[in-house]
């Protein structure tokens, strides 16, 4: 077992994860940087110090400042959260070099993931279903390329090997603007990821996106948790998410589920990790693999009663899963909010003090987060300061303990998004469920022209 984890992250994560690290009587280090210094998680964790700067590449970045801090506190893990240092392979080999455990996978299968050509080779080797299309770079032979679009048929989408954040992709819709979206996003993806590598694939129109939660230890077990619906996205970022994914039939989860267990064991995978799918006319379509905990994990939590945190620092300190899949029972439905301080209507980010916040509360209701009542919002990093999870026997029980929760909620003295979210739950579109991925970003546009 761990003794002492140190948590390189911010914000709500931290939160979580010293709490996983409360119940499982382990010692957590927090670092923090002079903008956090002032936050609760930097007094709540056992241990805390100051690693830098403000700006994340002088602190939350800086691998060589936390693996200092880890050797200075006698820290025997590092948990990376999400986001930051979470999938750079770099830092989890530094963290195993230094002798500490990475609490996540290993660092090939972050490699191996980080490039979304090797990781659809390798999940097709697996027979987890892809997106049609290559799982090769593309040739410097346009003629090649035309040829290969054609047997996929268009519209295609050119996709950069090293890409993420919504980032390095280019839809096609005809043959002559071909050679120039692959030139183009060629260029960008080498000058913005420092790999060149493009590939295609068939652009889906009007797909969801559903995930597959799973976990597996370092004996060879693997198991998945069961799916999560997170179509509901505005410039690729999920707002709203929820388990199960509505509509979607139980037979067709388990066996993408059983097949990205499978392919867990296949590649020696281990920790927790998510499969994100796009989900259309029926079929599900690999499209990448995060190796780290996602910010919807709750939603899982929530349906199973398996505490993930919890499990991926257990997994680390290499204990086996208690647990096999026949063991896990989904109960209900649970969705989940992300609260920014962000403009609900314009999305500017809005830092600044908190004068006052009340939680919600109440059966099913879960509220993850970092801030209270005169918490000051630093205008760094991310936006997102929370989490509402709602829980109920059925979707309309947690749509409506999530009405509740959302009207209950006091966030005063900055603008945040409750009422982007109040609005949504009451929108008949949500309610009715199965929306695609484009969905929210049209609502916001009728909803801005109705203003
Ligand atoms: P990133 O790592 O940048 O998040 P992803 O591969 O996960 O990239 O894709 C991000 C988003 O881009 C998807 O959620 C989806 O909205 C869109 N997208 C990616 N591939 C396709 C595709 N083949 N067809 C349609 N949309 C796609």
């Amino acid at each position: 077992m761990l003794k002492r984890v140190l948590i390189a992250n911010r914000g709500e994560i931290a939160v979580r994860i010293q709490r996983a690290c409360r119940v499982l009587g382990i010692e957590s280090v927090q670092i923090f940087s002079d903008a956090d210094r002032d936050a609760p998680y930097a007094k709540s964790a056992s241990l805390s110090l100051c690693i830098g700067p403000a700006p994340a590449r002088d602190s939350y970045l800086n691998i060589a400042k936390i693996l200092q801090a880890a050797e200075l506190i006698g820290a025997d893990a590092v948990h990376p959260g999400y986001g930051f240092l979470s999938e750079n392979a770099a830092f989890s080999k530094a963290v195993e070099e230094a002798g500490l455990a990475f609490i996540g996978p290993k660092a090939a299968s972050i490699e191996t993931m980080g490039d979304k050509i090797a990781a659809k080779r390798a999940m097709k080797a697996a027979g987890v279903p892809c997106v049609p299309g290559g799982d090769e770079a593309l040739p410097d032979d346009m003629i090649r390329c035309a040829h290969m679009a054609d047997e996929i048929g268009y519209p295609v989408i050119i996709k950069a090997a090293g890409g993420g954040g919504g980032r390095g992709m280019r839809i096609v819709r005809s043959a002559n603007e071909l050679a120039e979206a692959i030139v183009t996003t060629r260029e960008e993806a080498g000058r913005a990821f420092g790999n060149p590598a493009v590939y295609m694939e068939k652009f889906l129109q009007a797909p969801r996106h559903v995930e597959i939660q799973v976990l597996a230890d370092n004996h060879g077990n693997a198991v998945w948790l069961g799916e999560r619906d997170c179509s509901l996205q505005r410039r690729h970022q999920k707002v709203v998410e929820e388990a199960p994914a509505p509509g979607i039939s139980r037979n067709l989860i388990a066996e993408v589920g059983e097949r990205c267990a499978a392919a867990c064991r296949s590649i020696g995978y281990s920790g927790a990790g998510t499969f994100e799918f796009l989900y259309e006319n029926g079929a599900f379509y690999f499209i990448e693999m995060n190796t780290r905990v996602q910010v919807e994990h709750p939603v899982t939590e929530a349906v199973t009663g398996i505490d993930i945190v919890a499990w991926q620092i257990r997994i680390a300190g290499g204990e086996r899963l208690s647990f096999e899949q026949k063991d896990i029972a989904r109960q209900g439905h649970a969705i989940e909010c992300r609260i920014n301080a962000e403009d609900p209507y314009t999305f500017r980010p809005s830092p600044g003090r908190i004068q006052h916040w009340h939680a919600p509360g109440g059966p099913g209701i879960r509220v993850d987060t970092h801030v209270e009542s005169g918490y000051v919002v630093p205008p760094h990093y991310d936006s997102m300061i929370g989490k509402i999870i709602a829980h109920g026997e059925s979707r309309d029980e947690a749509i409506a303990r999530m009405k509740a929760a959302l009207g209950e909620a006091v966030l005063d003295g900055i603008t945040c998004n409750i009422p982007l979210h109040r609005d949504i739950m009451a929108n008949p579109d949500f309610v009715a469920g199965n929306l695609g991925i484009h969905h929210l970003e049209h609502w916001l546009e009728t909803r801005r022209h109705d203003d």
